[in-house]
């Protein structure tokens, strides 16, 4: 079980938040939480379309919602996924992109986790820098 601060708590439970809202239509409930540069927590869901590729990611909803408060730097960012999905809990391709486009540090924390029954899944708490999931990262 990995060891988890204060920080990690806090975005694990925004993240939470952000779960029970999910607007999931054929895939799985996912939440996620960003650590901003005001030192503020803003919580984010997944919501799909019938269209495909319509939607947006838990994570990218959760940038967009600190950029809207006037964010442009990620601190930590944490994403809780369903414990019915099959795949491990991480952002995806998309989504490490964007948590780049947004972060200075190639050491932001990502905190990833399962929940079950609205709650954390201890057990299934990783946490890796940005660097180790996204080495390259595309920068104009
Ligand atoms: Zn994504």
């Amino acid at each position: 079980m990995t060891k988890i601060g204060e920080t990690e708590r806090k975005l694990l439970d925004a993240s939470l938040r952000g779960f029970r809202n999910a607007y999931v239509l054929w895939g799985f409930k996912v939440g996620a939480a960003v650590f901003a540069e005001d030192g503020q927590v803003y919580e984010g869901c997944n919501v799909e379309s019938w269209i495909s590729g319509l939607g947006t990611c838990a994570e990218r909803n959760a940038v967009n919602h600190a950029v809207l408060h006037g964010n442009r730097k990620i601190k930590e960012i944490a994403v809780v996924m369903d414990a019915d999905s099959r795949s491990e809990p991480r952002p995806c391709g998309a989504c490490l992109q964007y948590i780049s486009d947004f972060s200075t540090n190639p050491q932001v924390k990502i905190v990833m986790a399962k929940a079950e029954k609205e709650k954390i899944l201890s057990k299934t708490v990783n946490i890796r820098k940005l660097e180790e999931l996204f080495p390259f990262p595309y920068k104009k």
